[in-house]
């Protein structure tokens, strides 16, 4: 493949600068041209466990400093990977910071970005494709759909203190949002779906789990509200994994592009039993 950057006028990656930037969900080719031109010109990349080792291939030149969890080692603090961050660039060094998806999608990126600009380090941010919208794409799942959903909510499945997140009010989730989905859900999902459930959502409401999404090793198990906890467990699936919950998820009956390359025909043509194509609305 020819990595060469197409010709435009691509932004320089100056000393003492942090540019705080997303690596997408996994696949290496789901990064942004800027993501690459930074990846080009760094003196240092500090990233996040779920960035893939081929995206840090193509910054050969750059020192790489890993900054996640690791082997059952805690993770590093979040302020030291912050001051680390500002005491790189007051060295003079071009950095990087990457992290996977999208940078201030749930992944603590606001706030590595306000210490930077608190102690008067400029920074420039590069979105990234968040796992949330492009993990389910990669599974067949549109995030919106015309027939299905207005609305998409994403949340989180824990809070700062690892706890199952308090401070949502699931019955307002359950009534409005036609389309959830759950960031870090696996730890939780037990209390998050009977949470669901109370709320008036049904047992049978669809429901994909999509492991390592974009990945080699991408998975997907679909289910129902009601099955949730026990299909996971069954499976021993294994984070990362993001949860959609709703009608979205029967569309990969027809947009399971993954098996349909390897020649798998599709489920069902009709999928929300519209008894009419897709398209002619
Ligand atoms: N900033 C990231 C999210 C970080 S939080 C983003 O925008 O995607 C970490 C959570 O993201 C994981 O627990 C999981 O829920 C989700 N996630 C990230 N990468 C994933 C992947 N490749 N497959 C499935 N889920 C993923």
């Amino acid at each position: 493949m020819d990595t060469r950057l197409p010709s435009y006028d691509w932004p320089e990656l100056e000393k003492g600068w942090v540019w705080l930037c997303g690596a997408g969900p996994g696949d290496p080719g789901l990064l942004t041209l800027h993501a690459l031109n930074a990846l080009r010109q760094a003196d240092v990349v500090i990233y996040d466990a779920l960035v893939q080792e081929a995206i840090l291939d193509w910054a050969p030149q750059a020192e790489h400093i890993y900054a996640g969890k690791r082997g059952g080692k805690p993770s590093a603090k979040q302020r030291d990977i912050s001051l680390r961050l500002v005491d790189l660039a007051r060295a003079g060094k071009r950095v990087l910071r990457l992290k996977g998806g999208d940078p201030f999608v749930f992944g603590r990126g606001g706030e590595e970005a306000q210490t930077l600009v608190q102690h008067g380090i400029p920074v420039r941010i590069i979105p990234g494709i968040s796992a949330g919208i492009g993990g389910l794409a990669y599974a067949g799942i549109p995030v919106t759909h015309r027939d299905v959903n207005q609305s998409v909510t994403f949340v989180t499945g824990h809070d700062q203190s690892g706890n199952a997140t308090q401070s949502l009010d699931w019955d307002a989730i359950s009534k409005g949002s036609q389309v959830i989905v759950i960031y870090m859900g696996m730890k939780h999902i037990a209390q998050i779906s009977a949470s669901l459930i109370d709320a008036g959502r049904a047992l049978s409401e669809p429901v994909a789990v999509v492991t390592s999404a974009t990945t080699a090793d991408q998975g997907v198990l679909e289910t129902t509200l009601g099955a949730l906890e026990a299909d996971i467990a069954k499976a021993g699936l294994e984070p990362p994994a993001i949860i959609c919950i709703g009608k979205a998820v029967r569309m990969r009956d027809v947009l399971n592009w993954q098996a349909q390359a390897e020649g798998i025909a599709p489920v069902n043509l009709d999928p929300l039993g519209r008894g009419r194509p897709a398209e002619t609305a």
